[in-house]
C-alpha cells in the first residue's frame, strides 16, 4: 500500500514535472520568436530607397573614378539636429530629458570616422498620445501622417516616443514579448526624421543603426531590395546590402550559431553552398547582441556610403 502510494506521488511528481518542463519549452519556443530591441525599418516602404540608393552608388563609383579625397581629408559636415519629445496629452513633466545629450554623444562617436557631426539645434515638445509601437502599424500609415504634420523640412528631427509599458504578454500558457528600439526610413525624400524610443536613449547601438538607415545603409542581412548575397560574396556590389566588406549575413533567426564570446557565427552554412556564414555580428547594421568587450563598428564601405549620402542633394537641405 505504502509502496503503491509512494508510486502513486512518485508519477505524479513525474507528471507536474514534465508539465512544468514542457511549459517552459513553450515558454522558450514564443520567447525566441520574439523581435527584442529592434529596428523596423523596412526597406521598400517608403518606395524611393532603391532608385535613392541606386543614385548614391552611382555617386560613389563616379567619386572612385576620380579618385576624390579619402574620409579624413574631407571637411567636416554639420547637421543640427531637432529633437521632437513626444509627450502624452495627459502627462506633466518628464523624467528623461537628461540622456538626450549622450544619446548624441553615442552618434557622434559613430558618425566621427565619416567625419560627420550632429548637434542640437532645437528641442520641441510635441503632444500625441502615439507610442511607438503604434507607428509601424499597417503599413506605417500613422508613422507617415505624424512625420507630415510634425517634420520640418530642412532639419532632421529624431523622434523620441514612450514605449508600451507592458513589454510581455501572457497568452496560451506561453509569454510573449516584445520591444521597438526605433526605425528611420532609408535616405527617402518621404520623411525628415528618426524614431527612437525612450528605452533606448542610452543604448550603443540603437540611435547609430537608425541614422545609419537614413544615411542610406541597408540591414546587413537585407535580401528584399537587391537580392540575396551569396556567402561566397561573388555578387556583393549588387545584393544584398550592396556593400562588399559586409559579408553575407543570415540574420537574426540563425542567432543560436552566435558564439559572443568570439564574437563570431560557428558552423552554419546555406545547403547550396560549402562556405559557413561569418557575418559581422558587432556591426551597428546587424541585428546581432552585442559581442564581449568588443565595441560596434561600420565597415570602411559602410562609412562610404553615409558620406556620400551626406554630400548628395538626398541630404545637403539638413546641413548647417
Ligand atoms: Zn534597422
Amino acid at each position: 500500500m505504502n509502496h503503491e502510494l509512494s508510486t502513486m506521488n512518485c508519477m505524479r511528481l513525474l507528471i507536474i514535472i514534465c508539465l512544468t518542463w514542457l511549459t517552459t519549452n513553450v515558454m522558450t519556443a514564443q520567447e525566441t520568436k520574439q523581435n527584442n530591441n529592434t529596428c523596423k525599418s523596412s526597406s521598400s516602404i517608403a518606395g524611393d530607397e532603391k532608385s535613392n540608393s541606386e543614385y548614391i552608388y552611382r555617386m560613389m563609383q563616379q567619386n572612385r573614378t576620380r579618385g576624390l579625397a579619402t574620409m579624413s581629408s574631407k571637411p567636416l559636415i554639420v547637421f543640427p539636429l531637432r529633437i521632437g519629445f513626444i509627450q502624452h496629452t495627459g502627462d506633466k513633466g518628464d523624467t528623461r530629458q537628461f540622456a538626450i545629450s549622450r544619446t548624441v554623444d553615442i552618434l557622434n562617436e559613430a558618425f566621427s570616422a565619416a567625419n560627420i557631426e550632429f548637434y542640437i539645434a532645437q528641442i520641441d515638445v510635441i503632444y500625441s498620445d502615439l507610442k511607438i509601437g503604434d507607428l509601424s502599424l499597417g503599413a506605417y500609415e500613422l508613422y507617415d501622417q505624424f512625420s507630415k504634420e510634425h517634420d520640418l523640412d530642412d532639419m532632421i528631427t529624431l523622434y523620441l516616443f514612450d514605449y508600451d509599458g507592458q513589454l510581455c504578454e501572457e497568452s496560451g500558457g506561453g509569454v510573449s514579448c516584445g520591444r521597438t528600439g526605433g526605425f528611420s526610413y532609408i535616405l527617402s525624400n518621404r520623411t525628415s526624421n528618426i524614431v527612437l524610443s525612450k528605452f533606448d536613449l542610452e543604448d550603443y547601438k540603437v540611435v547609430v543603426h537608425e541614422f545609419g538607415h537614413f544615411f542610406g545603409l541597408y540591414h546587413t542581412f537585407e535580401r528584399d531590395q537587391f537580392g540575396k548575397e551569396l556567402i561566397s560574396g561573388a555578387n556583393c556590389a549588387k545584393s544584398g546590402d550592396m556593400i562588399c566588406d559586409t559579408p553575407a549575413d543570415p540574420g537574426p533567426v540563425y542567432e543560436v550559431y552566435v558564439n559572443y564570446s568570439k564574437c563570431q557565427m560557428v558552423g552554419y552554412k546555406d545547403l547550396d553552398e560549402q562556405v559557413n556564414y561569418a557575418p559581422l555580428i558587432n556591426n551597428y547594421m546587424s541585428y546581432y547582441k552585442p559581442c564581449f568587450m568588443k565595441s560596434y563598428s561600420f565597415t570602411p564601405q559602410q562609412l562610404e556610403v553615409i558620406r556620400t549620402a551626406a554630400e548628395s542633394d538626398l541630404r545637403t537641405r539638413f546641413h548647417e
